[in-house]
């Protein structure tokens, strides 16, 4: 890592780092916020930077004196136009020279010097996390920025003490961060949708990889070297998710407007925390002046509408720049595509459904470094994707691993396999995505989980299809779908992100080496699942039989029952406190001490029918 060069996402609303390594692309200090550090910066009353990031904003109201935000609309733009757009905090005026500049106090602070100052915490932040003095980077600008723009980015980049190796169109980093672009792949069309805090952008690019054998591996091509083309962009500079949260706050307290800042900004705020829940949520609530509004879906959505329809228009304009070509993959990109109403409305515009596998957030930074590590030219240990390195499947009762895509799989690839509940009246299915070649979910690694809710059935009679299909990219989609229902969850995922080459290896080699003892696990993990639904048929079973049975036989079962009673008991707290021939042995004793009850039931259905058969001829 002597000369790493990071990828860097400088938003309007928030900014991020990046590296890349042999595990693929990765955001820097995840732990906090998940990497995100908001674009605003307080400076001192002499003109010190004093802190940057959440710290920033969480004191905002109070130290707005102090305090710029949304410097990015600013940067590189005369004066004139960016006064006409700006949003945040900070007062913008004129440095006399038809530039754009911040009033903190007495000083004067260019949008050039608060880009700089976020620049410096992402490098900080990344040098600590990688040890080692970050001083390049390859830092992102909207696709729509022009020189003026992309060089003023450049200067910020400058001032931080960082060099830029390279400007990025934001969209063409987010295809990168997909892994669009691999030599020998088909040329394809692909849309970008981002939607961030205050701004929205359509991209519409060209991909022409390079050929296959031309030296550049399995890489993506280079942002720069023309096999990404920006055939049209569109976008809404006012338009963003904040739009929402004032929306909602609106709904909430008609007089937002003439409330104090402070009042205002905690209102806004309350409900953009609303707002994030509902991605997930049919409803979430807030508590605003001593009372409590609960908030649904469905109004969130109404209150979007409006601003759902601006975004559109853009699409529209992008499209139609690109004469409507038609779009192969579209990309999801920025915080606000999270709330699902945004997926579905963009992806039923362009008729495809949505890329999601990457963190919204993330996509555009990931993608940057990517695209800085081709350039440090350290992707060579890069796992191939012509194959599935570890085999792919979800989680089964017990924690079994039911594989549906086996290792070395050549990609693109389609599987699909029925699964079905183990407990009466189960209202949620944990749908777990795991990947390796052991065969406990306990020894594998876990990639994504999302649930399924069905109304409530007996055991075993929910049919669930899951079908999972890996892209030439080698994204991972998973579906799931209730057949009886039509009831549906997905997701999706890149399974190779995370994972080097040598840890692959690894992996394959401890499968070889636990073999035999997985197997055995595995074994009892099925004989627990069934000797379960045996042991809870028995005891209704006996229940009802009753009269119908002798002492002898009744005793026989239950001797048998309860053996095999304890051996589940113990395999449940440890599975390999049993043994696996032992264990099958209970179950079959069970099942032969039980014949006659089968019998009995049989009899006695038969004495039933003909009762009711008689009663119907009478
Ligand atoms: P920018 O590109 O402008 O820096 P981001 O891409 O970081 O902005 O997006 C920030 C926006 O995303 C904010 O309006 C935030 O409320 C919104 N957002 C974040 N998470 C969610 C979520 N789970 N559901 C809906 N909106 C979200
Ligand atoms: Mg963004």
């Amino acid at each position: 890592m002597a000369d790493v060069i990071v990828g860097i996402d400088l938003g309007t609303t928030n900014s991020l780092v990046a590296v890349c390594d042999d595990r693929g692309p990765r955001i820097i200090g995840c732990g906090s916020h998940g990497g995100l550090v908001p674009s605003v910066v307080r400076f001192t009353a002499g003109g010190l930077v004093e802190c940057v990031g959440e710290e920033a904003l969480g004191q905002a109201s109070s130290q707005s004196a102090r305090t710029v935000s949304g410097a990015k609309r600013a940067i590189g733009r005369p004066y004139e136009t960016a006064a006409a757009e700006v949003r945040g905090i900070g007062s913008l005026v004129d440095d006399g020279q038809g530039r754009p500049t911040y009033a903190v106090g007495a000083t004067r602070q260019s949008p050039e010097r608060v880009a700089s100052a976020i620049l410096r915490a992402l490098a900080d932040r990344a040098s600590a996390e990688l040890s080692t003095a970050v001083q390049r980077a390859v830092i992102t600008v909207p696709a729509y920025f022009d020189d003026a723009q992309r060089q003023a980015t450049r200067d910020a980049a400058r001032l931080a003490g960082v060099e830029a190796v390279r400007i990025i169109n934001e969209p063409t980093a987010a295809a990168l961060a997909y892994g669009i672009g691999r030599a020998g792949a088909a040329p394809e069309t692909i849309a970008v949708f981002d939607l961030g805090g205050g701004t929205c952008d359509i991209s519409i690019l060209e991909v022409t990889p390079p050929v296959s054998g031309s030296g550049s591996g399995d890489l993506p091509g280079s942002a720069d070297s023309g096999f990404f083309r920006v055939i049209a962009t569109a976008g809404d500079t006012s338009l963003g998710g904040d739009d929402l949260d004032v929306a909602m706050a609106r709904s909430i307290d008609p007089g937002l407007d003439g409330l104090a800042p402070g009042d205002r900004h905690d209102l806004v705020r309350a409900c953009e925390a609303a707002k994030v829940a509902l991605s997930g949520a049919s409803s979430a609530s807030l508590a605003w002046r001593g009372r409590k509004h609960e908030i649904a879906v469905e109004h969130l959505r109404e209150l979007a509408q409006p601003l759902l329809d601006r975004a559109l228009a853009a699409c529209a304009r992008a499209w139609d720049g690109a004469d409507r070509l038609p779009i192969d993959r579209l990309l999801m990109v920025g915080g606000s595509t999270r709330a699902p109403f945004v997926r579905e409305a963009v992806g039923h515009f362009f008729g495809v459904e949505p890329c999601t596998a990457l963190d919204p957030d993330c996509v555009v930074a990931l993608g940057a470094s990517v695209q800085a590590a081709v350039l440090a030219g350290d992707r060579r240990d890069l796992l191939l994707l012509d194959v599935v390195p570890l085999s792919l499947g979800i989680e089964t009762v017990g924690g079994a691993f039911a594989k549906l895509v086996m290792r070395n799989a050549s990609i693109p690839t389609r599987a699909t396999e029925m699964f079905s509940t183990s407990v009466d009246g189960q209202r949620t299915l944990l749908l777990h995505v795991v990947q390796g070649e052991r065969e406990l979910v306990r020894d594998c690694r876990s990639l994504a989980r999302c649930t399924l809710s069905i109304p409530p059935m007996p055991a075993g009679i929910p049919q669930v299809e899951v079908t999972f299909t890996i892209d030439a990219n080698g994204i991972l989609a998973m579906s799931a779908v209730e057949r009886r229902t039509g009831i549906r969850a997905g997701l999706q995922v890149v399974p190779t992100y995370g994972l080097s080459r040598a840890e692959v290896e690894a992996m394959e080699q401890e499968s070889f080496t636990h073999a035999r003892d997985d197997m055995r696990r595995h074994r009892v993990i099925d004989l627990v699942a069934n000797a379960s639904l045996d042991l809870g048929w028995i005891d209704a079973a006996l229940a009802r039989a009753g009269s119908d049975l002798d002492q002898a036989t009744k005793s026989n079962v239950e001797a048998a029952a309860s053996t095999l009673r304890g051996m589940v008991a113990q395999a449940r707290r440890d599975v390999d406190a049993v043994d696996a021939e032992a264990f099958h042995g209970a179950k079959e004793a069970l099942d032969r001490a039980s014949v006659p009850i089968h019998e009995a039931s049989i009899a006695r259905t038969l004495r039933e029918m003909s009762a009711t058969n008689q009663g119907k001829i009478q």
